[in-house]
């Protein structure tokens, strides 16, 4: 098995983390309700998407 020659550095390391998200982007506030939803998708709580009602309450 391969070893590597040099150790990753602590910085190195660290650096490429700060890459890393804590959370996933993707979330947007409903136009309609003012309600947490996911971007691209109709509203859980009114049905609403692009000003529209999609789902009928
Ligand atoms: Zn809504």
């Amino acid at each position: 098995m391969a070893v590597p020659k040099r150790r990753t550095s602590k910085t190195v390391t660290k650096k490429r983390r700060t890459h890393f998200k804590l959370q996933v982007p993707g979330m947007a506030t409903c136009d309609n309700c003012g309600e947490q939803k996911l971007a691209h998708r109709i509203c859980k709580s009114c049905g609403h998407y692009k000003g529209k009602e999609i789902v009928g309450e």
